[in-house]
């Protein structure tokens, strides 16, 4: 793969007619390590963020034994792509020939569930085995997340007592999970969710091995700076301290986009301009999807050399194919005299932008090479206010 030391120097060099994906194997190796070295627990990285092979081993060297899987295919990948990882399945809905496949082809020891039917399927699929961790997803709120996973799992906490006391049975270690919501922009939703965790272990009096408080941990994207990362272990571990549990009992979380989301940004090409918005060769069916369905801001930077002097506009984004759908509201802001044949960075994608790319309407390309300089923002340069800040990172 090509190195470059910045999006500038590779748009210079290389003028790409298609979008080009731009890694930073350094963010990715600093965002493990930061959750390796402070999070007192376990940390499952959440494959589905960002599925790619190299990303996997940049975080396996770095400390990542754990993955967070919910298909059979993530599973396979998984396994072929670092044969030692532990892989737990914690989609709780299931297909019976998935269970099998996980428990007797590779391994898999650890499942989630939110209903019986699911425990009786698990059970059925590996035979009644006797060595399951088995973690009952709880439902939490996800008001404090800006994407809501609040609505499609999760057990009632009325339906918990009879779940913990069943999986108790069927499990040699039993774990409660929960997903306060992608994005959580406080930790007082991880707080609010340990009370509910709380109250299904006091009312099923049974003993709780694992207590996993899933991923929802935040990145910095433009008008979503959220607290220091260390605010949120901080409340997790004192809420965890708290809990009716054994002193052996583990902490797991699962994070996803936050150990990616700096990883990838995308370099672009303004194919026309048209008032305030700009047509460019990658949108919603491309790298943009959160930018056009959930109006996600992305930061951007015009690679121009020498830079433009003028004043930032707001500027929205119209993709290549030739949908209407396929538009990015932004704003995003841009000198005023970005022009057509203009390349432009579009920075934080690497967690659910470059996974969920499709080649709709002929477009989108694999072109990847690696940046050395720093990703366009970071929740990882150190404390808050001893942060040091390159010039090419947004201030928090
Ligand atoms: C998506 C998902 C995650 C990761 O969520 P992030 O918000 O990216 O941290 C973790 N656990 C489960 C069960 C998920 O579905």
């Amino acid at each position: 793969m090509h190195t470059h030391h910045n999006a500038l120097g590779l748009a210079s060099a290389l003028r790409p007619v298609q979008p080009v994906t731009l890694i930073r194997p350094l963010a990715a190796r600093r965002a493990a390590r930061f959750f390796v070295e402070k999070f007192l627990g376990r940390s499952l990285y959440a494959v589905k963020a960002n599925p790619s092979p190299d990303l996997l081993k940049e975080l396996w060297d770095s400390g990542i034994t754990h993955y967070d899987v919910a298909s059979i295919a993530e599973v396979r990948l998984v396994a072929e792509t670092l044969p030692d990882a532990v892989l737990c399945f914690m989609h709780p809905v299931k297909a019976e020939e998935a269970i099998a496949e996980a428990y007797l082809r590779y391994g898999v020891r650890t499942f989630s569930l939110d209903t019986m039917e699911e425990l009786e399927k698990i059970v059925t699929a590996t035979g009644g085995a006797t060595d399951l961790n088995l973690l009952v997803r709880i439902r939490v709120s996800s008001d404090h997340s800006k994407l809501s996973l609040a609505a499609k799992f999760g057990a009632e906490p009325d339906e918990m007592k009879a779940l913990l006391i069943a999986a108790r049975q069927a499990a040699d270690a039993l774990g409660i999970c929960f997903h306060v919501g992608s994005q959580a922009m406080t930790p007082a939703a991880y707080a609010e969710a340990m009370e509910r965790v709380r109250a299904a272990i006091v009312a099923a009096a049974v003993t709780v091995d694992i207590v996993d408080v899933g991923g929802g941990f935040p990145s910095s994207y433009p008008g979503m700076e959220p607290p220091p990362l260390t605010l949120y272990f901080e409340t997790i571990h004192r809420a965890f301290e708290d809990l009716p549990i054994s002193y052996s009992a583990e902490l797991w979380c699962e994070p996803g986009r936050a150990l990616c989301a700096e990883y990838a940004s995308l370099v672009v090409r303004v194919e026309k301009r048209r008032g305030d918005t700009l047509y460019i060769n990658d949108g919603a069916y491309g790298a943009l999807f959160d930018a056009a369905h959930v109006g996600w801001r992305f930061p951007v930077k015009l690679l121009r050399e020498p830079e433009s002097e003028v004043r930032d506009m707001a500027f929205s984004f119209y993709g290549p194919t030739c949908d209407d759908l396929d538009h990015m509201a932004g704003p995003f802001l841009l000198p005023a005299d970005v022009k057509a044949g203009d390349y432009l960075e579009i920075g934080m994608l690497g967690a659910y932008g470059c996974a969920m790319r499709t080649r709709f309407n002929g477009f989108g390309s694999d072109l990847t090479v690696v940046a050395e300089d720093e990703p366009m923002a970071s929740l990882y340069l150190g404390d808050a206010e001893e942060r040091a800040v390159p010039s090419n990172v947004v201030t928090l």
